[in-house]
């Protein structure tokens, strides 16, 4: 069964962009970010130049892909969209660039996911605008060298860790994104209920934004939710107490953690005592990757103070204790 809190799109949610804000002046939160980019639009617009290449790094869900479509409406220019996994050869990647107008933009997701072999082809493109290829095989091999037309990279990560550092350092523009505050979301939640004509109230919007874990994917999800559970109630006004009914009906408490969240905390406290424990262990434990423990699952669980990532492994958090309604182990409480 899908996660209503998974921060990653789900079914129509890939096509659905009802909620997608399209413009800087659209996006709410991540004040440093769109400033920014503001001002390296307005340069690169006034040259008439590609803008430098713009890497947004942050967990899923939080505005990356739309960030990147920002970009290429702002600057006036076409966006091409792609992702790590699917460029395979270094051949796709050279189809993908030489079809670019000047100062396009190609969004690359999933950057950490390219095949080292592509991304070597990267390196000269992103810094020359130059193609290397090789054709043929054996003797009959020769490389070839093509000229691009100026463009833009603009790609997303969910890991900036394990970005190689040459790749890295290609990018003129490395931005990182956050959780959004709890004022924030509650505009996101109330902009989309405006879009979806909802009557929420301004304590509803609050309500609901409080369980989305800092992630506006996760608010637009629950929005929806909401509405399909009042609009079959036939409620004319969705205040405070109608949200948190429908929230608590999809099981989502007030922190916005699930039953997997709960699972992951509780193991660590009870099979692990506490902690530390190495990633791997913990997701043996509870039947889940690695990676959606680390790019999924711990994030907002630090963020939120429940949990701490030691050099030794995860362990559970003062916090991460009271939330279960468990005293702190003796040797820990400091
Ligand atoms: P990412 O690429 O980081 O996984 P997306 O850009 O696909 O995230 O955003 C996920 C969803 O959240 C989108 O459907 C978008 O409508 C919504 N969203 C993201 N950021 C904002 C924001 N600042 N304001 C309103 N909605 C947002």
């Amino acid at each position: 069964p899908e996660r209503i809190v998974s921060p990653e799109p789900e079914g129509v949610e890939t096509q659905d962009n009802t909620l997608r804000p399209l413009s800087l002046d659209d996006f709410v939160g991540q004040k440093a970010v769109r400033e920014n980019l503001r001002i390296f639009i307005e340069a690169a617009r006034g040259r008439g130049e590609a803008l430098d290449h713009v890497l947004f790094a942050g967990p899923p869900g939080l505005g990356k892909t739309t960030l990147a479509q920002i970009v290429a409406r702002e600057l006036g220019v076409n966006f091409r969209a792609t992702s790590g996994p699917v460029i395979a050869k270094a051949g796709d990647l050279a189809a993908l660039l030489t079809n670019l107008q000047p100062r396009d933009v190609l969004f690359i997701d999933e950057i950490h996911r390219l095949n080292p072999a592509v991304e070597e082809v990267l390196y000269p493109a992103m810094e020359d605008f130059q193609l290397d290829l090789i054709i043929g095989e054996g003797p009959a091999a020769r490389s070839i060298r093509i000229d691009l037309p100026p463009f833009t990279l603009v790609a997303a990560t969910t890991r900036s860790g394990l970005i190689t550092t040459p790749l890295r350092e290609r990018f003129g523009i490395p931005l990182r994104l956050s959780f959004y505050e709890p004022d924030e979301l509650q505009r996101i939640v109330a902009r989309g209920a405006g879009l979806l004509g909802m009557p929420l109230t301004t304590e509803g919007a609050t309500e609901v934004a409080r369980r989305s874990r800092g992630t506006p994917r996760v608010a637009n999800r629950l929005l929806r939710r909401v509405r399909d559970i009042t609009a079959v109630a036939g409620l004319t006004e969705i205040d405070a107490a109608a949200a948190d009914a429908a929230l608590a009906r999809l099981e989502v408490d007030k922190l916005g953690l699930d039953s997997l969240d709960r699972r992951y905390l509780r193991s660590l406290a009870e099979t692990y005592m506490g902690g530390p424990v190495g990633v791997e262990t913990m997701a043996a434990a509870l039947g889940e990757q690695r990676d959606v423990l680390e790019e999924v699952i711990e994030p907002y669980l630090m963020q939120q103070g429940l949990v701490q990532r030691t050099p030794r492994g995860r362990m559970l958090a003062p916090l991460g204790y009271r939330y279960l309604g468990l005293a702190m182990p003796q040797d820990r409480a400091q």
